[in-house]
């Protein structure tokens, strides 16, 4: 149902009818060496006409698309750079625009300098998650992936958050770091424990084209694709042991705790996407913004990427998620439950450790995810030729 955002309906609508809307922050104060997201350096008038057309776009999608938002999400980028009074500003656009009822409202910061006035001006406005870049807490691992904070940084960054009654915190974590062993990655994991965070993402360090450490490949000592695996393996395992439940392939949650919006994701829900490089799932088609600033300010308009939301890319997504691929699932959105040749295929992977039953379906263990695309290609598209797998995978 298309419902008016400015009608007097619009408060009550149900959850289940609502988007994540999501507000990509371009700017950063360093590139950071691994990094590929799209980000550029910003000053206080870049920000300001940022801030400003970011409003106008979520008031032009809003009279757009006409349906309520249960979860903001600012990424990017580093969206704490913004500072707390044009984070304010655009939350207000939003809630007024798409409802925020009951909504989690996340903002990624980079711990680095005092963040209590930040963290007391967003969390005035209605922000209830905050995401930290801790990445390590040691501090020669902080130092080769080229970060400009220190751990102690982050620790302080966490009690702020929480000093401002912003409960809910999470900290990303960086693994296969060049000489992080499991003695320094349990320091880690001890550290988000220390620190009280709810949530941890946990991301396997990956080199992308066109950054300064894939310049520089040749001389980084990386650990190698077994030795990363073992890491992997040992955070689930030593996050598990501090209470975090694994629920996403990279991502590890208390109960309760985890990721709303995100969720949506890998649900495979609708979603839209406000600002350069971000992207968009709404009424079964996926857009994209061009990773230009320029080209957003000057108000250029989305690019398409065609259908989406299929059979195939629903199940890519849930796989990736700990709950897995379920008939319940499947039925709420096909009215068919998990295809036999499907379930059948994944029967397959059980006795090597690699999937594993769920009540009406199945999910891939930690050691699956670790080979989860291949996995996934093998499940879905058993009777193709390997290269027409890779194909029909690559285009999601
Ligand atoms: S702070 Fe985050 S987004 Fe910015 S360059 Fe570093 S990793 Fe990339």
């Amino acid at each position: 149902m298309n419902i008016n955002p400015r009608s007097n309906n619009f408060v009550e609508k149900s959850g289940s009818d609502s988007i994540g809307l999501y507000v990509h922050v371009p700017f950063c104060d360093g590139k950071c060496p691994y990094c590929d997201f799209f980000s550029l350096r910003g000053d206080e008038a870049r920000m300001e006409e940022y801030t400003s057309c970011i409003i106008s776009r979520i008031i032009s999608e809003s009279e757009r698309i006409g349906r309520p938002a249960d979860t903001l999400y600012f990424g990017g980028g580093t969206p704490s750079l913004l500072g707390g009074k044009r984070i304010a500003r655009i939350v207000e656009a939003a809630r007024r625009e798409f409802g925020l009822k009951n909504a989690e409202i996340t903002v990624e910061a980079n711990p680095g300098g005092d963040l209590s006035g930040f963290f007391r001006e967003i969390a005035a406005a209605g922000v209830n998650r905050v995401s930290l870049g801790l990445q390590s807490a040691n501090q020669n691992e902080l130092r080769l992936l080229g970060r400009r904070h220190t751990a102690e940084d982050a620790a302080r960054a966490a009690e702020d958050a929480h000093a401002a009654g912003i409960g809910n915190v999470s900290l990303d974590l960086m693994l296969a770091v060049q000489g992080q062993t499991e003695e320094s990655l349990a320091r880690s994991v001890d550290f988000c424990a220390a620190c009280g965070a709810c949530h941890v993402s946990a991301y396997l360090l990956k080199l992308e084209p066109h950054t300064a450490y894939w310049q520089r490949r040749a001389a980084l000592r990386l650990p190698g694709e077994d030795e990363a695996a073992g890491l992997y393996l040992a955070a689930c395992r030593m996050l598990a042991e501090k209470g975090y439940r694994q629920y996403e392939i990279s991502n590890f949650a208390r109960p309760g705790f985890e990721s709303r919006h995100n969720l949506k994701y890998w649900r495979c829900e609708e979603y839209l996407g406000v600002g350069p490089a971000a992207h968009s799932f709404l009424g079964g088609k996926r857009f994209h913004w061009k990773p230009s600033l320029r080209g957003f300010l000057a108000g250029e308009g989305p690019e398409q990427d065609g259908a989406g939301g299929d059979f195939d890319e629903f199940a890519m997504l849930r796989l990736r998620l700990a709950e897995g691929l379920t008939d319940a699932a499947c039925l709420a959105r096909f009215g068919y439950p998990v295809p036999e040749r499907v379930r059948r295929a994944a029967k397959r992977y059980e006795s090597a450790g690699l999937a594993a039953p769920v009540p009406g379906g199945f999910r891939f263990t930690p050691r699956g995810f670790l080979v989860s695309n291949t996995l996934t290609a093998e499940v879905l598209f058993p009777q193709q030729s390997n290269a027409a797998r890779r194909a029909a995978f690559d285009c999601h």
